[in-house]
C-alpha cells in the first residue's frame, strides 16, 4: 500500500472520461491514442524511476453525468466481487474519444491557459462538445509498464498499470506538446495534521463506525464467496482515510458520487461517506441475496417444469396430440356435472378433482386420479333404460321365437317375469341356469332381458379365484382396476341392466380371498343397494340390476350362494331335439350371419341328421352350431367365386335376382348384372347359378368337415375283448359315455391304476377288485383251491381317456364288470352301459345326473341301460322318445347288473376259464 508521496509540483496529465480514478486503487490502461501514446513514452517509459501521473475525471456534454458509468468488460467489473482484490479498470481509447484532443488540435492549442474552476471549461477549436474538466484529480504511479506489438501502419500501443497515491488540485492546465500538463497542489494530510486528526473524538467514533460496517461487509462477503480471512487483515494495517477510498473504490457508483468522493478531502466527511456507501452496499447485498434465495427456489423449480413442458409439447407435436390438459379437465368436469352423482359422491368426486388440478400431468398418480375421475363420470348413477309396459304374452313369445323346446323352463321364467310385473321391487330370487356348455343359459339370460327391454350385460367369472375380480384393487396398488361388476356396469352404461354371472360355479377362494362371499354380499338385496368396490371407493346401488347366474354344476357352488339361488336345469338335448334347434334356429340365423339365405344354401334334415350323429357328441348344440358354420362359410366361398365369374357386358338389362334382393336388404349397393339371352349361353348359365341353392349332401359334408369323427360301431369294436364294460359318467359337459379297461399280466397280485383318477374312483376300484375276489368262487371265477384270483399276477385298470381327469363313485358297477368280464373271459355286452354305485357287500346304490347319462347312452346309440333300482324316479325327466328307444334295466344288487350285462346272463354257470 502505499506511503504519503512528495508530489512534484507539475504533473502530465491523462483525462479520465466519466470515471474517477481514487487513491488506493489499480488501473490498467491501453493506450492507443497518439496523444496518450507520446504522454506514456515521456513520462513513464525508459525511466529508472517509475513515473509519475495525473488522472483527472472529465465529463464530456455527450454522455449524462448522473449515469454510472459501466465498467462492464471481464475482470474488469467493479462489483462487490473484486472488492479489495486489485481493482482494475480498462482504459481504452479514452483520450483519443475526448473530441479536441487530436494531434492538430492541441499543437493549436498549446499555449492557451485553461482557467480552472468548480467544471472548467475547455472548448477546443473545431469542437462542438463541452469537455468539462474537474479541479481535483489523482496522482497515479506506474506500477507496470509494456509496449504492444506494433502494427502494420506503425502505430504502438502501451499498456499501462496505475496506483492511485493522493489527491490534488489543479492550479494550473497547459499542453506539451500532444498532451496535458498541470500544476498541482497535494491535498495529503501532513504526518502532524493526521496525528491531530487523530486525537478527534468525532474521528475515533466515525472511524470504528466505519470499521464495524466494513467488518461486517467483508464477513458477508466472505461467507460469500467461501475465502479465507486475507482482507482483515486490511482493516488493521492500512490507515483508515485510505480504507475508505479502497473501499468506495471497489463499489459500483455513480460518477457523481465518485466525484464527491473525490471531492472529500476531510478525513472526517470521507470516512462518513464511506460509511454510508459500504453500508448501503451492504444493504443491498442483503436484500439481493433474499431475493435470490427465494427466486433460486423458485426458478430451479419452475425452470424444470418449463423444461418438460416444453419437451411434451414437442412430444404432442410430433404425435400430433394437441389438445390441451385444461381443456381436457374441463371437459372431464362438465361430464362428472352430467353424471347426476348423488350429493354426497358429487362431493367426493369434486375433491378428487380439486387435487388433480393441483397436480402436474407429468406428477406421478396424475393419470391414475384422472383415469378414477373418468370412472366416476362415466358410471351411470342415475341412468336407467326405461322399463317399457310389461307384456307377458310378448314376453312369452319372445322366448319360444328364440329358443325351442326348454317348456318347464320358459314355463319357470315366465312366471318369475310375472312376479316382477305385479311387484317391480320384489326381492325373488336370482335364477341360476345350471348345464353343460351349448345348451342356451346364456341365450336365456339375453332373452330375459330382451323381454324386459333392458340391457344385457354379461360377467365371466370362470377362474376367478381372487376376491379383487369381483370388488377390485384399492386404488394405492399400481394399475389397480375396478372389479368386474363396476366394469359390467360402466359397459353398459345403465344402471338397472340384466347382468349375467357366467359360470358362478368355476369360482374358486384361496389365499386372494373368497370371491363367492364377495358375489354373496352382490345377490344379496340387502346389501348390494351399497356395493362397496375397493377401487370406486364410493358405494353404488346394484339393486336396480337383475342378476342370472349360469353354472355347469351344482356341487361347486359353494352352499351359502346356492342359497341365494333357484336352480333351473337344463340337461342337454336329444338329438331329435338338436335336430329341431338346428332347422328352426341354428341354420337360419348361420346363413344370416354369412350373407346367405336358403335361396343360396340349403343344408336338408338328413344331413344335419348326419352332422348330430357323426360330427358331434355334446350335450348342447353348440359344436353343431359350428358345423353348420363351416359349411355356410364353404357356401359363401362358392357363391362369391360366382359372382365374380359372370362377366361384364354392355348392353346389359339390369334386373332383381335374389342375391340382389337380399343385398339390397343388408343397405350394400350392388348391382347384378344379367346378360341377354342372345349374347352367350356359358355366361347365361354362370350368371343364373348364382341363384339355384347350394344343397349340401354327404359328399359336401365329407368334404368340408372332414371324415366322420363317431360312428355307432365305436362301442362295439372297443368292446371286443374281454376285460372291457361301459360305463355312464357325468361331467361338466354333460353326459359322458366312459370305457373301462382292465387286464392282467403276470406279478405279485398288485392292482395297477391309471387315467388320472381321484381318490374316490380309486377307492372304488379297490372296492370292487375286494368283491370280485370275495365271490370268485360263487361267480365260477376260480376253483374253491386256487381261490385268490391275483396268484401270481397283477391286474391293471385303465380309464380311457387318459388325459382327461376323472373322479366319483359312479363307476363302481362298471368295474366290477369289467373285472369278472377278465377273470370270466367272456365279452361284456356292446349294447348295453351301466351306471351306479356299489357297496362292499355288493348293494348298488343310486347315482345323480341320470337324465344326462341316458342322454349320452343315446346319443352313443347304446340300446340297454342298466341303472340303480333307486334311481327310477329320475327317469321322469327323460324325454319318452328318448326312453322309448332304449331298454332301461334296473339293478338293486350287483349280481343284476351281472346277469343283465352279459350275453346270455351271469357268467357263475360255467368255470373261469382263466
Ligand atoms: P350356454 O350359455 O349354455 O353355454 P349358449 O346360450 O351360448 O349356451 O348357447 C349356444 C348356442 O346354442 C346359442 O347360439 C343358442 O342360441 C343356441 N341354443 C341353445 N339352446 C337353444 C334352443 N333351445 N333353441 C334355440 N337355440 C338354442
Amino acid at each position: 500500500m502505499a506511503e504519503s508521496v512528495e508530489l512534484p509540483s507539475r504533473l502530465a496529465i491523462l483525462p479520465f472520461r466519466n470515471k474517477v480514478l481514487l487513491p488506493g486503487a489499480i488501473i490498467r490502461i491501453r493506450c492507443t491514442s497518439p496523444s496518450s501514446v507520446k504522454l506514456v513514452e515521456q513520462e513513464l517509459w525508459q525511466r529508472e524511476e517509475k513515473g509519475l501521473i495525473g488522472i483527472l475525471p472529465v465529463r464530456d456534454s455527450a454522455e449524462t453525468a448522473t449515469v454510472a458509468p459501466s465498467l462492464s468488460q471481464g475482470d474488469h467489473q467493479c462489483s462487490e466481487d473484486c472488492i479489495l482484490s486489485v481493482f482494475v479498470f480498462e482504459y481504452c481509447e479514452m483520450i483519443s474519444s475526448i473530441a479536441g484532443l487530436g494531434t492538430d488540435s492541441v499543437e493549436r492549442n498549446s499555449k492557451s491557459q485553461v482557467g480552472v474552476s468548480d467544471a472548467h471549461k475547455h472548448e477546443s477549436k473545431n469542437a462542438q462538445e463541452v469537455i468539462h474538466w474537474h479541479n481535483r484529480g489523482v496522482a497515479a504511479r506506474a506500477l507496470h509498464l509494456s509496449r504492444g506489438v506494433e502494427k502494420p501502419s506503425g502505430r504502438v500501443t502501451y499498456i499501462v498499470v496505475l496506483e492511485g497515491l493522493c489527491r490534488f488540485n489543479v492550479q494550473e492546465l497547459s499542453t506539451r506538446g500532444t498532451y496535458y500538463t498541470a500544476r498541482i497542489t497535494s491535498l495529503d494530510m501532513t504526518k502532524t495534521e493526521m496525528e491531530q486528526v487523530e486525537q478527534d473524538p468525532d474521528f475515533i467514533s466515525l472511524t470504528r463506525q466505519f470499521k464495524a460496517t466494513a467488518m461486517e461487509l467483508i464477513s458477508v462477503l466472505e461467507q460469500k464467496q467461501k475465502t479465507g480471512g486475507r482482507t482483515k487483515v486490511l482493516l488493521e494495517t492500512v490507515p483508515v482515510h485510505k480504507l475508505a477510498d479502497i473501499f468506495v473504490a471497489s463499489f459500483e457508483i455513480s460518477f457523481e458520487e465518485q466525484l464527491s468522493m473525490l471531492d472529500s478531502v476531510d478525513v472526517k466527511v470521507r470516512i462518513s461517506k464511506a460509511t454510508e456507501l459500504v453500508d448501503r452496499h451492504l444493504q443491498s447485498i442483503r436484500v439481493a441475496e433474499k431475493i435470490t434465495q427465494k427466486v433460486e427456489g423458485q426458478l430451479s423449480k419452475s425452470q424444470k417444469e418449463f423444461l418438460l413442458r416444453q419437451q411434451m409439447r414437442a412430444i404432442k407435436e410430433e404425435l400430433g396430440d394437441n389438445d390441451d390438459d385444461e381443456d381436457d379437465l374441463a371437459a372431464l368436469e362438465r361430464k362428472m356435472q352430467n353424471a347426476e352423482m348423488p350429493t354426497h359422491i358429487w362431493k367426493h368426486a369434486q375433491r378428487e378433482l380439486r387435487r388433480l388440478k393441483k397436480m402436474q400431468p407429468q406428477q406421478p398418480g396424475y393419470n391414475s386420479a384422472r383415469v378414477y375421475l373418468e370412472l366416476l363420470a362415466d358410471l351411470p348413477w342415475q341412468k336407467a333404460s326405461e322399463e317399457r309396459e310389461f307384456d307377458l304374452k310378448a314376453a312369452r313369445e319372445r322366448l319360444d321365437s328364440d329358443h325351442y323346446g326348454l317348456v318347464k323352463v320358459k314355463q319357470r321364467i315366465i312366471e318369475y317375469l310375472a312376479v316382477r310385473k305385479l311387484k317391480p321391487d320384489a326381492r325373488g330370487p336370482v335364477l341360476c341356469f345350471v348345464g353343460p356348455p351349448g345348451v342356451g343359459k346364456t341365450s336365456l339370460a339375453s332373452s330375459i332381458a330382451a323381454a324386459l327391454g333392458r340391457k344385457f350385460v354379461r360377467i365371466s367369472l370362470g377362474g376367478v379365484k381372487d376376491e379383487a375380480d369381483i370388488r377390485g384393487h384399492r386404488r394405492t396398488y399400481i394399475g389397480s382396476m375396478p372389479g368386474r361388476l363396476i366394469d359390467g356396469i360402466k359397459r353398459v352404461s345403465v344402471c338397472n341392466p340384466v347382468m349375467l354371472l357366467d359360470e358362478v360355479d368355476k369360482t374358486g377362494s384361496d389365499i386372494r380371498g373368497d370371491p363367492a362371499s364377495a358375489l354373496l354380499e352382490v345377490l344379496d338385496p340387502e346389501q348390494n343397494k351399497t356395493f362397496n368396490d375397493h377401487y370406486l371407493n364410493v358405494p353404488y346401488d346394484l339393486s336396480k340390476v337383475i342378476f342370472v347366474a349360469t353354472a355347469n354344476r351344482i356341487q361347486p357352488i359353494p352352499p351359502p350362494l346356492l342359497d341365494r339361488m333357484e336352480v333351473i336345469e337344463l340337461p342337454g338335448y336329444t338329438p331329435e331335439e338338436k335336430l329341431r334347434i338346428a332347422m328352426q334356429h341354428l341354420i337360419p340365423r348361420v346363413l344370416d350371419q354369412h350373407g346367405l339365405s336358403s335361396d343360396f344354401l340349403q343344408i336338408p334334415e338328413e344331413m344335419v341328421k348326419l352332422v348330430i350323429q357323426r360330427y358331434t357328441r355334446e350335450a348342447g348344440v353348440r359344436n353343431l352350431e359350428r358345423n353348420l358354420a363351416a359349411l355356410a362359410r364353404a357356401a359363401a366361398v362358392k357363391v362369391a367365386e360366382q359372382e365374380e365369374a359372370v362377366p361384364l357386358s354392355k348392353d346389359v338389362q339390369r334386373l332383381a335376382s335374389p342375391l340382389l334382393e337380399s343385398r339390397l336388404a343388408d343397405g350394400a349397393e350392388v348391382e347384378m348384372e344379367v346378360i341377354p339371352m342372345s349374347v352367350n349361353n356359358h355366361d347365361i348359365s354362370s350368371a343364373f347359378k348364382a341363384s339355384s341353392p347350394l344343397i349340401v349332401d354327404e359328399a359336401m359334408l365329407e368334404k368340408v368337415l372332414g371324415p366322420a369323427r363317431y360312428d355307432d360301431r365305436e362301442t362295439a369294436e372297443r368292446v371286443a375283448t374281454a376285460g372291457v364294460s361301459v360305463g355312464l359318467v357325468w361331467t361338466a359337459f354333460g353326459g359322458e359315455v366312459q370305457f373301462v379297461e382292465a387286464t392282467a399280466m403276470v406279478g405279485k397280485g398288485d392292482l395297477h391304476l391309471t387315467g388320472q383318477l381321484g381318490d374316490v374312483i380309486k377307492e372304488s376300484a379297490q372296492i370292487a377288485m375286494t368283491w370280485v375276489r370275495a365271490r370268485a368262487t360263487e361267480l365260477k371265477l376260480a376253483t374253491v383251491e386256487e381261490s385268490n384270483l391275483l396268484e401270481g399276477r397283477d391286474i391293471h385298470i385303465h380309464f380311457p381317456a387318459g388325459a382327461v381327469p376323472k373322479d366319483g363313485p359312479s363307476a363302481g358297477v362298471t368295474l366290477v364288470t369289467s373285472l369278472v368280464s377278465l377273470f370270466s373271459q367272456r365279452r361284456v355286452r356292446a349294447d348295453t352301459a351301466m351306471t351306479g354305485e356299489m357297496t362292499l357287500r355288493g348293494l348298488v346304490l343310486p347315482v345323480g345326473g341320470i337324465k344326462d347319462k341316458v342322454l349320452a347312452a343315446h346319443r352313443y346309440g347304446i340300446k340297454r341301460v342298466i341303472l340303480p333300482e333307486r334311481n327310477l324316479k329320475d327317469l321322469v325327466e327323460v324325454p319318452s322318445h328318448v326312453l322309448s328307444s332304449l331298454e332301461i334295466l334296473l339293478a338293486r344288487r350287483m349280481e343284476d347288473v351281472l346277469e343283465q350285462a352279459f350275453e346270455g346272463g351271469c357268467p357263475w354257470r360255467q368255470h373261469s376259464k382263466l
